[in-house]
């Protein structure tokens, strides 16, 4: 090998899955200013790259959808993510990493955490740490309540802050069409407008299903059942901050999805379609509609974040 391409560092690149919430309900707000959830996510196919190499110290290049609004600082989720794991491991957290974006920023779908997973998984490599599974997920959890699901994929049930796992059976494929929203939603002002909502009385609304019938119809893999079941009490608190959403969900069930929701704490609109070809037909004739800024179309569940 010519002895300039020895010098070339060689990167470690992570794949690493948005999430959506197939069911998410939110406790009332505890002293500590979180709220106890219990919800179901599903880690879609959608997804961002996390490449790190070594370097003299810690850089972030952010690069693709959204980037723009993505910090190239210590406060990126996956600088964060650097920091804590080299704090674990007593060594400096120098190394250069690079996302490339493809889950919308601010959009309901942990794109700042699925890159905090990443660089995870990828550093742990990257510096040859002994580190299991169970340890990382720990370090995930104080960089926020997704992270750990970021790790995890699949489909989970989460409690707690949504950090504590536990897998749900969940067979075959489900196709996913997501309206990414023109303005992004910030998560705490979506959780401020869900307590003034039901302070006022306003944000009323059904008490959800148990996630038991959820939970039986993902293990048996019934696309129809599992749509008829999302909820999301996050919901009312999005419409009630982006009305024109109410429009997007209404038009990708007129275009043939067979029910959508809101994403997490929104904006994204995240449709569930009987089939692919469905899938296909439900996001043109979203395209076409004028009411999202992009359309894509995902299917899931996918693995957490893994080396490529
Ligand atoms: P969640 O669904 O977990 O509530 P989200 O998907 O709505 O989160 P993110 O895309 O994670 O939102 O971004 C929220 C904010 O976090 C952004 O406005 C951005 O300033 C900041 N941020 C920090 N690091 C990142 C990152 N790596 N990717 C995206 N946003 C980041």
């Amino acid at each position: 090998m010519p002895h300039s391409l020895s010098a070339v560092p060689t990167a470690i690149t992570v794949h690493a899955p948005s999430k959506v919430n197939l069911y998410l309900r939110v406790g009332e707000l505890r002293d500590d200013g979180y709220h106890d959830l219990t919800t179901v996510f599903q880690a879609l196919s959608l997804g961002d790259d996390v490449s790190v190499v070594h370097a003299e110290e810690l850089t972030v290049t952010t690069t693709g959808e959204g980037a723009n609004n993505v910090p190239d600082d210590p406060t990126n989720l996956a600088a964060r993510a650097a920091i804590e794991l080299a704090a674990w491991a007593g060594r400096d957290p120098s190394a250069a990493i690079t996302i490339l974006k493809q889950i919308p920023v601010a959009g309901g779908m942990a794109g700042g955490s699925a890159d905090a997973a990443g660089a995870l998984v990828a550093l742990a490599q990257l510096w040859k740490l002994d580190i299991d599974r169970d340890t990382l997920a720990t370090i995930a959890a104080k960089l926020g309540s997704d992270v750990p699901f970021g790790l995890h994929g699949a489909t989970a049930l989460g409690t707690g802050r949504g950090e504590q796992l536990i897998p749900v059976l969940s067979r075959g494929q489900f196709h996913w069409v997501l309206a990414l929203a023109r303005e992004g939603l910030s998560t705490p002002a979506v959780y401020r407008e869900l307590d003034r909502l039901r302070a006022a009385r306003e944000g009323a609304h059904d008490e959800p299903l148990p996630p038991d019938d959820l939970l039986q119809a993902l293990a048996a893999g019934t696309a129809a059942r599992v749509a008829a079941l999302l909820h999301n009490d996050l919901q009312p608190a999005a419409l009630s901050l982006q009305p024109t959403l109410r429009r997007t969900l209404r038009a990708g069930v007129d275009a043939g999805a067979l029910s959508g929701v809101v994403s997490g704490s929104g904006p994204t609109c995240a449709f569930l379609c009987a089939d692919e070809e469905s899938a296909i037909n439900v996001a043109a004739e979203l395209s076409g509609a004028g009411v999202a800024r992009g359309v894509r179309i995902a299917t899931g569940p996918v693995p957490g974040a893994r080396v490529v």
